[in-house]
């Protein structure tokens, strides 16, 4: 069955918001986090400072070069997650298969919609319309029948913008996308493609799946299919997410306790950024430790307040290791996983501007 798969991502949000509640921003060169003494970086910039070149992730100092009227604007984080709340409740009204990537964007599945609409388009224009009417900012959706399209596409006629990339079109679209615009494809790899003369998606489509797995590793295996407009991956919502994990097998085991803990403060990491993407606490930790006879053990904690930062996440790991009995075993992986959820509709912290996640 062909599925229906929505991209939707607001427009420029954190300076949006500060453009909606503060009329003396509008029509402004804005930037949201970094500062005007010039430390910091620019988390999102207003579409008219981005006129000037100023861009999310860019130093302070950098953006006032470029924009020397740049106005610079303190996150409100509670404001934003307000916004973001509102944003999930218009989706819920289509379907239940959301899968939030951040504050800002979301995949939807509306294969089959509440409403029984039926076209994903026409829900996509609704959904626009929502937001514009009731929260009075603007989102672009993209529409399709995978994932990886559905987010390309909402990135094509930014910002306010609406594309629909039906199944007959997805392979000439596939071949005419450059390099760069492909999932996971960073500078470096983007560099490494134009210099073997790898330009777009034709290019890597005459290569077989062994030379881009050969010249790419696991993630050619990936480009192979997606460029042949294969993307079977699922939307998975939040309610369905049973767990978080992240684990790491090692190069060599690790016998001293604090080479496990730094290999912990990594995956307590891991876990926090992408429990915060999903806006979920987890009210029980795992430690999974396989030593290298292959034997292994889990133990759990569960807590009365579910945890999603690092701190809470990294000592609890920690705590749980001290009461693993390695009995001089070696331990060759270690993993922490967070479960039994709770979504985190309004979180009450203001945040550190320090800790911005970057929002387009
Ligand atoms: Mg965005």
């Amino acid at each position: 069955m062909i599925r229906k798969i929505i991209h939707i991502d607001m427009d420029a949000f954190y300076a949006s918001v500060e453009q909606r509640d503060f009329p003396e921003y509008r029509g402004k060169a804005i930037a949201v986090g970094g500062s005007p003494d010039g430390r910091g970086v620019v988390a999102t910039a207003s579409y008219e400072a981005r006129k000037f070149g100023v861009k999310s992730a860019m130093p302070s100092r950098q953006a006032l070069q470029l924009c020397p009227h740049l106005l610079f604007v303190r996150p409100r984080f509670d404001a934003y997650k307000t916004v973001s709340a509102g944003i999930r409740e218009i989706f819920s009204r289509y379907t239940d298969l959301i899968e939030p990537l951040s504050l800002d964007e979301a995949y939807l599945d509306v294969t089959e919609d509440k409403l029984n609409i039926g076209s994903a388009l026409e829900i996509a224009k609704q959904i626009k319309q929502a937001i514009k009417d009731e929260l009075q900012l603007t989102a672009s959706a993209g529409v399709s029948s995978s994932k990886f399209v559905a987010k390309i596409a909402s990135d094509i006629n930014k910002p306010d913008g609406l594309t629909f990339i039906g199944p007959s079109k997805i392979e000439s679209f596939m071949e005419n996308l450059p390099v760069e615009k492909f999932f996971g494809v960073g500078k470096v790899t983007a560099k490494k493609m134009k210099n073997m003369d790898l330009h777009t998606g034709a290019d890597l489509k005459k290569l077989s799946e062994q030379e881009l797995i050969q010249k790419f590793g696991k993630s050619g295996r990936f480009y192979y299919s997606i460029v042949r407009g294969i993307d079977e991956r699922q939307v998975h919502s939040s309610r369905e997410t049973k767990s978080l994990a992240a684990e790491d097998t090692f190069a060599y085991d690790l016998l001293i306790v604090e080479e496990m803990h730094k290999e912990l403060e990594k995956l307590a990491d891991k876990v926090a950024v992408r429990l915060d993407k999903r806006q979920l606490k987890g009210r029980t930790l795992t430690l999974k430790v396989k030593y290298s006879d292959f034997t292994q053990i889990t133990r759990s904690q569960s807590f009365a307040t579910p945890i999603a930062e690092f701190e809470d996440i990294f000592e609890a790991a920690k705590a749980l290791l001290e009461n693993v009995d390695f009995d001089n075993k070696p331990i060759r992986l270690l993993g922490i996983s967070l479960s039994n959820f709770r979504e985190i509709i309004v979180a009450s912290n203001s945040g550190d501007p320090n800790q911005l996640l970057l929002f387009d």
